[in-house]
């Protein structure tokens, strides 16, 4: 909800900022929202940052962040409604994580075309630790790219 872009821009500025250098970033790319009805549609990116911060640091920026940019409501028992912002993280390296507050990879970014058609553009090359195929073989097998 309200100005996609500069929302989204307003983020990637505020990662770059407080987390690590942005080193890559998608286009912006409009799309459906995928799981509630709604008369919005969302703006999806991704990027690439480099950090020395730890995974759960990193979160509690990204939460910190969303709460900043005015996020509205938060998705419960994946529910989902409409919101400013939504920060994901979707791989760190090699990681795998599963805690109580953060799982890594992101478990549903391999069965999303709004996460795998951004993530594609910065990312082909890299490989899902759990899945272990690249980002691009899983772009394909939801037939986006
Ligand atoms: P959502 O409303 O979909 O952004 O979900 C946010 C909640 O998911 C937060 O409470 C986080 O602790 C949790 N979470 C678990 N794994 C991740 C992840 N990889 N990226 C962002 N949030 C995560």
């Amino acid at each position: 909800m309200g100005c996609r872009e500069e929302t989204l821009q307003a983020a990637v500025k505020m990662i770059h900022e407080r987390i690590g250098k942005v080193v890559s970033l998608s286009a912006f790319y409009d799309t459906e929202p995928d799981g509630f009805q709604s008369e919005f549609r969302f703006l999806n990116a991704a990027c690439g940052v480099e950090t020395t911060f730890s995974p759960l640091s990193i979160l509690d920026k990204t939460e910190a962040i969303e709460k900043e940019l005015g996020r509205i409501s938060k998705s419960s028992n994946r529910i989902y409604g409409d919101r400013t912002i939504d920060i994901d993280i979707l791989l760190i390296e090699d990681l795998l994580i599963e805690s109580e507050r953060l799982t890594v990879p992101h478990p549903l970014m391999h069965e999303r075309d709004f996460v795998l058609k951004p993530l594609a553009e910065i990312a082909r090359d890299v490989v899902h630790p759990r899945l272990q195929k690249s980002v691009g073989e899983l772009a394909r097998a939801l037939r986006i790219t």
